[in-house]
């Protein structure tokens, strides 16, 4: 097993990033290597004890579990800070290099902007589902800070915002050699960044940093909503921006009217932009994508199975990605072409992975969080307009992700089995027929995921 520690630890973590936050995945499991196996143990290397720590408190279970699916011998994890248990040099194979070369690439951030190179317009296949967002995108490297101002993209989870906003950065950067000051940040870390220099009184530096730039780039701008101080900074250093025609890009998971705690002020000036969207892919795009993805790791599958997975991985990019890196790894496992039945199983695997082990109330809660309303309305009898919608795509949910009885969800939402029946099947009809309301469901299954 010892010459496949590589190909395992890379199958895990490329299923790790499917299940957390480019960010959770970056700060915690980038720098992790897998170095030793033994008697079913397997030792995994961090950085330093707070990594340790983390890692071992929140995603133990969840690395063994799939560390178990990729190879059954697995029983233990052991984890251990760089350093620490070093055992005697191993020999580095030429897989090896070539694997760390890559994760170089991969993961190699650059610490004055920010962005991560492996982000670019090349890699990024276009099709109908992303072509507005695509031209728009390269209409703003081509006249940066003047005529697309700020540029909005929304869409779903794992559609590649952040691959084209990044990609953007990137390109600009090489464009103009350097000479464009860009910088990316997450809306995460946008906020602590504020939360630490309110604490530490240090608001000047941390104005500093965001204004004195010609390019600000901001992710998942939704998670600033509703942060007071986070959204007037915001609103603060977006105008500075604006005021000096620096260009200003954002990504969120939907329009600026659907984010409920926005501020009128923020959302009018997102408005005044260029915004445009991102769809989940349709069935061509998803062949045009995992053959772009083979071809980068210099794979080939047959069409047949190809097509089986364009057919069945119909979520995102992400969860496409994923299914890939594993169909890989077999692959390289067995060391043979893999048939369909096992790309089946593959598949059955990965997305059962996604949606299983929620409880109900997770459901709702998740729910209300993305609505924004409270629990309370949601599993109560009131009437107000604003609880229908959510309400109802509530107890599809359950019915979907749960399997539950009619019964059961009307009683967990103050209705009866008759109002379930119906709202399920309304949402079934609604989904069917409007791509974005599809769009927002599964963003709200992300939620749920997430929250477990
Ligand atoms: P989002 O930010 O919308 O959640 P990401 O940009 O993180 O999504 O994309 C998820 C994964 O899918 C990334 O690894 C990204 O590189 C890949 N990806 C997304 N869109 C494309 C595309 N059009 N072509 C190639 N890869 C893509
Ligand atoms: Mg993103």
């Amino acid at each position: 097993m010892e010459k496949n520690l590589e190909k395992l630890w890379r199958s895990v973590l490329g299923e790790m990033e499917i299940q957390l936050s480019r960010a959770n995945f970056a700060t915690w499991l980038k720098n992790s290597q897998l170095t030793e196996e033994k008697d079913g143990t397997l030792f995994i290397v961090l950085p330093n004890n707070f990594a340790k720590e983390w890692v071992e408190n929140k995603y133990h279970k969840n690395i063994l579990g799939i560390a178990r699916n990729f190879d059954d011998s697995v029983k233990k994890l052991e984890f251990v800070v760089s350093g620490q248990k070093m055992d005697a040099p191993k020999k580095i194979s030429a897989e090896t290099i070539k694997f760390e070369n890559k994760i170089n690439l991969e993961f190699k951030v650059d610490p004055e902007s920010n962005l991560n190179p492996r982000y670019t317009l090349d890699s990024f296949v276009v099709g109908s589902s992303n072509e507005l967002a695509f031209s728009a995108a390269n209409a703003v490297i081509e006249s940066v800070g003047s005529k697309y101002n700020p540029f909005f993209i929304y869409g779903g989870v794992g559609l590649g915002k952040t691959h084209l906003i990044q990609s953007i950065g990137n390109e600009i950067k090489s464009k103009y050699n350097g000479k464009i000051k860009t910088k990316y940040v997450s809306s995460e870390k946008f906020t602590s960044d504020i939360v630490w220099a309110i604490r530490n009184k240090r608001m000047e530096d941390i104005k500093k940093k965001y204004r004195d730039v010609d390019v600000l780039i901001i992710d998942d701008i939704q998670f600033i909503g509703g942060k007071e101080k986070t959204e007037e900074e915001f609103f603060h250093t977006f105008n500075a921006l604006y005021e000096n025609n620096k260009q200003i890009i954002i990504s969120s998971d939907r329009p600026p009217q659907s984010i409920p705690t926005l501020e009128e002020r923020l959302r009018s000036r997102f408005e005044g932009g260029l915004i445009v969207d991102i769809v989940y892919p349709e069935y061509e795009m998803r062949v045009a994508i995992i053959k772009s993805k083979l071809q980068n790791n210099n794979r080939e599958l047959n069409d047949a199975v190809v097509e089986l997975i364009a057919n069945k991985v119909k979520k995102n990019i992400r969860e496409l990605e994923g299914v890939i890196n594993k169909i890989i790894f077999y692959q390289d496992m067995k060391n043979a072409p893999i048939g369909e039945k096992m790309v089946e199983e593959i598949i059955e695997k990965a997305i059962q992975n996604f949606t299983g082990r929620v409880s109900d109330s997770q459901i709702i809660k998740s729910v209300a969080e993305f609505y924004n309303v409270s629990i309370g309305d949601l599993s109560g009898r009131v009437r107000k307009k604003e609880i229908v919608e959510p309400r109802q795509v509530a107890m599809y949910l359950l019915r979907d992700i749960l399997d539950m009885s009619y019964p059961y969800i009307g009683e967990k939402l103050g209705k009866d089995h008759t109002t379930a029946i119906h709202s399920v099947r309304k949402i079934n009809h609604e989904i069917n027929k409007n791509s974005s309301f599809f769009q927002k469901i599964i963003t709200i299954k992300e939620l749920i995921h997430k929250s477990k």
